[in-house]
């Protein structure tokens, strides 16, 4: 409170603006001992083949449930821990973790996991991938990473060149929410990306928007030009999953076939 007093403007700092940013504070001290406090967990949600139905993987989702804050979303601490650096601790235990639980289930499934730019980026990314499915015991051909286009515009060559490699061991490379943030066709071209998932923003487009079957339709000719497997993500309603079955993409995900649980 005496703080306020120093700053010119009266009541610059808002109130509103203060609390805000402590709870943010409060919100990264938290998150910094999530982990150790046992407050996080994976859910899974499955990834369905267009053509018959078959589910033929999981996406591993992170859930972070804190005593006073409650269920926070991943949209909001990802971005946070991206800040704080922790993402760098927690996402190495979501790798781990994710493949332990994938290595012991039945069906054999792959396992999709999301992985941040900061990551990727650190030289010791393909090494804790190894470790990962070392200590899990899962073949990488069972594993799946996720990568948003930002992970690869505003980073060094040396990201390319990690998930080339992890690419080396058999794990294979999605790009993730394509035509969300910056849509760049060079990004596309210039890592041979084993999926692509068409951001949800798009499908749900339809059917108010007339343009949305069309625009659709490019999308998953550009993923096969690639060449690569076109997934939809978000798929809500049984007609938004007729348009795509009528398309012929590779896979779909969405609450309208499987919730993450
Ligand atoms: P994402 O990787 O694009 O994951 C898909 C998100 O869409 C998930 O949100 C999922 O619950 C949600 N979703 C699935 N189907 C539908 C649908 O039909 N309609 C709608 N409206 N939403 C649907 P979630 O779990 O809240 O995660 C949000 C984002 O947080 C993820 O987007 C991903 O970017 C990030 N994230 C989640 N877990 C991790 C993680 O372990 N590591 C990193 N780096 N990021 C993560
Ligand atoms: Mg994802
Ligand atoms: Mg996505
Ligand atoms: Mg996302």
């Amino acid at each position: 409170r005496a703080k306020r007093t120093l700053t010119a403007g009266p009541q610059f700092f808002t109130a509103e603006l203060d609390d805000a940013m402590r709870s943010r504070r409060y919100m990264a001290h938290e998150l910094s001992s999530a982990l150790a406090r046992g407050q996080m967990r994976l859910v899974y949600q499955n990834q369905v083949r267009v053509s018959d139905g078959v589910v033929v993987g999981r996406e591993a989702l992170l859930r972070w449930d804190h005593p006073r804050l409650g269920s926070v979303s991943p949209g909001v601490f990802i971005p946070l821990a991206e800040a704080t650096n922790d993402i760098i601790v927690i996402g190495d235990w979501v790798l781990t973790e994710a493949c332990t639980q994938a290595a012991v289930w039945t069906d054999g499934l792959r396992v999709a996991v999301n992985v941040s730019p900061a990551q990727v980026a650190r030289d010791t990314w393909v090494d804790e991938l190894r470790r990962a499915l070392e200590v899990s015991g899962l073949p990488p051909e069972r594993l799946e990473i996720e990568v948003t286009e930002s992970a690869l515009l505003n980073q060094t060559p040396d990201t390319l060149r990690h998930l080339m490699d992890a690419q080396a061991l058999g794990v294979s490379i999605a790009l993730d929410d394509l035509g969300a943030g910056y849509s760049s066709l060079g990004t596309l071209l210039s890592f041979p990306f084993d999926k692509i998932k068409i951001d949800r923003a798009l499908i749900a487009r339809y059917p108010e928007d007339v343009r949305a079957p069309s625009a659709l339709r490019a999308m998953l000719t550009l993923g096969h030009t690639l060449p690569a497997q076109v997934l939809v993500e978000g798929v809500e309603t049984l007609d938004q999953l007729r348009l795509i079955e009528q398309q012929g993409f590779d896979e779909a995900q969405g609450y309208h076939l499987h919730r993450p649980q």
